[in-house]
């Protein structure tokens, strides 16, 4: 399947308009792609405890997993300022834990771009010893059956 990257970044320049970033001053837009051709789109949402607040990348991956979503194929990341937007560490290594050869498009305000993976964004990402994280298969196997107790 063939996806416009102009898409991706208009859809991530439409979501940064609903940044709420009062204390930055930084509005950022995220698109997430999925590999069967869907897009979710996120915003940075600050908060007067600083901690607390979240990553454009992290809230459209969080979409677009709580919908369902496991398999992905692109991401676009916009701001408002002339270099590109990389991506932090916390949001890389969240999207690492779905997606290491995601590709993350990291655009300037006017929608230039360097592309790069998640692996290559943060190589030798934090994964459980020998393990992969996620039971992929498992989390594919279809919703969870809510069992009653037995009666006595
Ligand atoms: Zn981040």
């Amino acid at each position: 399947m063939q996806f416009p990257v102009e898409k991706l970044i208009n859809t991530a320049r439409a979501a940064r308009e609903k940044a709420y970033a009062p204390y930055s001053g930084f509005s950022v837009g995220a698109a997430l792609l999925t590999q069967a051709g869907r897009l979710y789109s996120g915003c940075n949402i600050e908060n007067a405890s600083y901690g607390l607040s979240i990553c454009a990348e992290r809230v459209a991956l969080f979409k677009a997993v709580s919908n369902g979503e496991r398999e992905f194929a692109a991401l676009a990341v916009i701001w408002d300022d002339r270099e590109y937007c990389a991506p932090c560490g916390a949001c890389r290594q969240v999207l690492a834990e779905f997606a290491p050869d995601l590709a993350v498009y990291m655009c300037n305000d006017r929608g230039d771009y360097r592309v790069q993976t998640v692996a290559g964004l943060l190589p030798e990402a934090f994964q459980l010893k020998g393990e992969e994280t996620v039971d992929r298969e498992a989390s594919r196997s279809g919703p969870v059956r809510v069992t009653e107790p037995v009666e006595r």
